[in-house]
């Protein structure tokens, strides 16, 4: 039988669009099971994030051991982290259990701007779990600031090269995988950089893999207000279709397309960002 079970490390966001709540739901629609080891929970709706509270990474560690005493799961996915000594924590367990299929999805920043890792602990993020991670999700500015600090010159992204380039420049500091997400920096049809919003037509992610080859995956730009919780879904897709022994360039396929389609059917609930549509 195959082991459809996933366990999920990351915060709790009240309004069930992002973070673990967002998690569980997407992976429920992929038809696996989710189980959860809670680092923070939040107080937020689509307008923002109004608190956080940290949960003490000993007491994630107890959850953490508790699930793989029983159901070991067959990947691991990981969303907000939220400090350095959760990190710690975390990399200690994945080494302790062996694990060898880790989603980690860098969450920093929130689209409304809230700080979700403290700046000083994406030192741990990038030395400690970057070399247990099998694919990597980060956007734009979170490929960046994996870069900054690691001795790489970072540049403006222009073209699907420059994309391509961070790809290799994550890929170096140990995951098996990079999924550089091309949201923040759209297209035009030609593949030029958009320079104004009327000209945002096309999304290209790039995924590069051990064979050292890149897949483009493009998708047409979808202006839309409801991405609060994009990025913790596409991961979730893509463990789920790990999961599911799907091949990894197909995995991400699949999620890309999931999310996208996610967008395009948004329930519109809310008065800032709101979910996507989960269930399609
Ligand atoms: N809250 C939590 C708990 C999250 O994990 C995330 C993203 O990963 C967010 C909020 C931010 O979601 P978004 O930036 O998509 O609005």
């Amino acid at each position: 039988m195959t082991n459809k079970t996933i366990l999920v490390v990351a915060g709790s966001d009240s309004s069930g669009g992002a973070g673990l709540e967002a998690d569980q739901k997407v992976i429920a629609a992929h038809g696996c099971y989710a189980m959860t080891a809670t680092t923070a929970l939040t107080a937020q709706n689509t307008m923002g994030i109004d608190d956080i509270h940290q949960i003490p990474p000993e007491f994630t560690r107890k959850q953490i051991d508790a699930v793989f005493r029983d159901i070991p799961p067959s990947i691991v996915k990981t969303g907000m982290l939220g400090s350095a000594a959760t990190i710690k924590m975390l990399s200690q367990a994945l080494a302790d259990y062996k694990v060898e299929r880790l989603v980690l999805d860098p969450v920093m920043v929130a689209t409304t701007g809230a700080q979700l890792l403290p700046a000083k602990a994406v030192d741990e993020l990038r030395t400690l779990l970057l070399p247990l991670t099998f694919v990597l999700t980060p956007n734009i500015p979170e490929a960046k600031l994996l870069l900054t600090n690691s001795g790489e010159a970072v540049g403006d992204v222009r073209c699907v090269e420059d994309l391509e380039h961070l790809a290799r420049q994550l890929r170096a500091l140990g995951p098996q995988w990079v999924l550089v997400k091309g949201g923040h920096a759209p297209f035009k049809k030609d593949g030029t950089a958009a320079t104004s919003p009327e000209e945002r037509e096309l999304v290209i992610d790039v995924l590069l893999g051990p064979s050292g080859n890149v897949t483009r995956i493009e998708s047409p730009y979808v202006d839309s207000k409801n991405t609060h919780g994009t990025g913790c879904s596409l991961a979730a897709a893509i463990a789920a279709n790990l999961a599911k022994e799907l091949e990894t360039v197909d995995a991400v396929h699949a999620a890309c397309r999931y999310v996208e389609a996610g967008i395009r059917t948004a329930p519109g609930y809310g008065k800032g960002h709101g979910p996507l549509n989960h269930f399609h």
